[in-house]
């Protein structure tokens, strides 16, 4: 009886109708983000082998890099530079997306130069566009700008005064010689950096973003995040500049141009979607994964809570972007060993919360020579390192596309980034009390005047940031666990607790697909993604 309850779901949902299935591997992927979409797409582009069903939670497509819409406006959740190392991912990106050919009208009306793509589309005509960007983020510190990462300029000592700028200059010195041993994040910044300018610039915010003091922190995430940027570093890019040097090596922290699609991140990922939705896969929303029945070193099947109940849907190889704690805790049918349930009901995330807000006006001047619509301040995204706010970042959408605006030559649309815990006093704010205390945060740093604002919406980000933290230290324990299960492969950034980029999670995808297709065994190529130490652009 049970069988056939599940049988009639099962055709209920996903029958395609005139394609074959019964040869056909059934692969269930969960997750409709990056590595989801990417998996799919990847393992139907040229085989007909696989019957493949995404089921998503959500109603939207791309994970945390959608696009949200708002009153006509469009909100890019984290602000999403599309760079990557990996030649085949730019190349996947740019054939979704073909690079801009004509200049995007801001462009054209402030008379800048970008490497246009001959023969390639108009955006101002078409809306399947790869917008080439200019990288310009600073930190507000002092209620004044500094360059991110700090440079070695004249603004920086006069915005710093004499004294700091001595006392920073010595305390990096100080480091030179004598090297802490890198058991925290705390001295992996402070061997980079010196005490000082560590105080200044890394400890607040990454207090801000882990809610913990970076003491506390593995110093893995500093390897992973700010790969080899160092004073060292940025030294030797500026010498580089100055002496023209041709195939520099360029840390990812300072990479000074990116692709963004012309209607936001989620853009890109939606026609993702409809080209896999092409190729005859499925997307089910509102499919929340909750358990995952296991027997004998395999998946056997998924059960989803949906709005029309509960769902099972078996099938034979299953990926999951979904993060690892939810999978784990859902794992029924056999008992997980106590140890590995124990490492991951303990990893950590860092919860986040994004106010787009629409004003008519900013407080702070464009007082570079860069030139933007409406003089704005150039800043695609400025580090909010002022200790007394909560603020953790400000996105200027503006300054990503100016297509992401109904206005953008009469209005400015930011996105205040607010790092929290899932269910805590600021996640647990109404709309209106959080819109309030942002605008009041923004006020008293002197970033806007509350008469100009327009418009305002919350989105709230669960598990947005993978920690590493807590029971994260045995991960590899939790690894080996999971690679028992034959016809399992975790991908992503959840889905491997890692901090993945866009185009990590898509090269895991990748990896998978690829031991799915030629049957390969092991997994380590898929949990090597984005575990290398040097990361550095190979091209432009
Ligand atoms: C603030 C911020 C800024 C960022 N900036 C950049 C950047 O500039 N460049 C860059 O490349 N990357 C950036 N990223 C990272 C990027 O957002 C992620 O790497 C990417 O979205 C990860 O893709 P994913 O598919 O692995 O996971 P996700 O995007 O998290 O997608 C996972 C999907 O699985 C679904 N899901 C989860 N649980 C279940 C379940 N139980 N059942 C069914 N579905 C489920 C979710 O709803 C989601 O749609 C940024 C991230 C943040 C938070």
């Amino acid at each position: 009886m049970k069988l056939l309850t599940k049988k009639i779901i099962i055709q209920e949902n996903f029958s395609i109708k005139g394609v074959k299935k019964m040869n056909k591997e059934k692969v269930i992927i969960i997750g409709a983000g990056p590595a989801g979409l990417t998996a799919g797409y990847e393992l139907l582009k040229d085989t007909n082998k696989y019957e493949v069903i995404i089921l998503e939670e959500s109603q939207e497509i791309g994970g945390i890099s959608k696009t949200v819409k708002y009153n006509g406006n469009r909100m890019d959740i984290g602000g999403h530079r599309f760079f990557s190392k990996d030649k085949k991912v730019m190349d996947f990106w740019k054939e979704l997306m073909p690079i801009q050919g004509e200049n995007s009208f801001d462009d054209e009306k402030l008379g800048r130069k970008k490497p246009l793509k001959h023969g390639g589309p108009n955006p101002n005509e078409e809306n399947r566009v790869m917008l080439i960007r200019n990288r310009v983020s600073r930190i507000y510190y002092l209620k004044k700008f500094f360059d991110y990462p700090v440079s070695m300029k004249k603004e920086t000592f006069l915005n710093l005064g004499l004294v700091r700028t001595i006392k920073a200059g010595c305390s990096y010195i100080k480091t030179i010689f004598i090297k802490k041993e890198e058991t925290s994040l705390e001295n992996f910044y402070i061997n980079r950096f010196g005490k000082v300018l560590y105080g200044m610039f890394f400890e607040k915010y990454t207090e801000k973003l882990w809610g913990r003091p970076p003491s506390q922190i593995s110093a893995d995430w500093g390897a992973q995040r700010v790969k080899g940027l160092s004073i060292k570093a940025v030294i030797s890019d500026i010498l580089s500049k100055v002496f023209k040097k041709k195939n520099r090596k360029v840390e990812t922290s300072l990479i000074e141009e990116f692709w963004y699609p012309k209607y936001g991140p989620g853009q890109l990922w939606e026609n993702l979607s409809q080209e896999f939705e092409k190729l005859g896969g499925k997307i089910k929303k509102g499919y929340t994964v909750k358990n995952i029945n296991i027997k004998d070193n395999k998946v056997i099947s998924v059960e989803c809570i949906t709005g029309e109940g509960k769902k099972e849907i078996v099938g034979d190889i299953f990926i999951s972007s979904m993060p690892i704690k939810d999978l784990v805790e859902g794992f029924k049918g056999e008992t997980v060993p106590k140890e590995y349930l124990e490492i991951a009901l303990g990893l950590p995330y860092r919860d986040f919360m994004t106010v787009g807000l629409l004003v008519k006006k900013l407080e702070i001047e464009n007082k570079t020579k860069i030139k933007t619509l409406g003089n704005i301040v150039p800043d695609c995204w400025i580090y909010v390192q002022e200790p007394d706010v909560k603020l953790g970042r400000i996105q200027i959408f503006n300054n990503w596309s100016p297509y992401m605006l109904e206005n953008p030559e009469e209005n400015v649309w930011i996105g205040l980034e607010y790092f929290c815990n899932e269910g805590d006093s600021y996640w647990n704010m109404s709309d209106e009390e959080f819109i309030k205390f942002a605008i009041d945060e923004l006020e008293k740093i002197g970033v806007i005047n509350r008469k100009n604002v327009l418009d305002a919406h919350r989105e709230r980000v669960k598990k947005a940031y993978p920690a590493y933290f807590d029971t994260y230290s045995r991960m590899d324990e939790l690894i080996n666990y999971l690679n028992t299960f034959d016809n399992l492969y975790c991908v992503g950034r959840n889905g491997q607790h890692r901090y993945n980029n866009m185009d990590h999670s898509m090269v895991t995808a990748f990896e998978a697909v690829k031991n799915i297709k030629k049957n390969i065994k092991t997994k380590e190529n898929i949990w090597n993604v984005n575990t290398e130490k040097e990361y550095h652009e190979a091209k432009g």
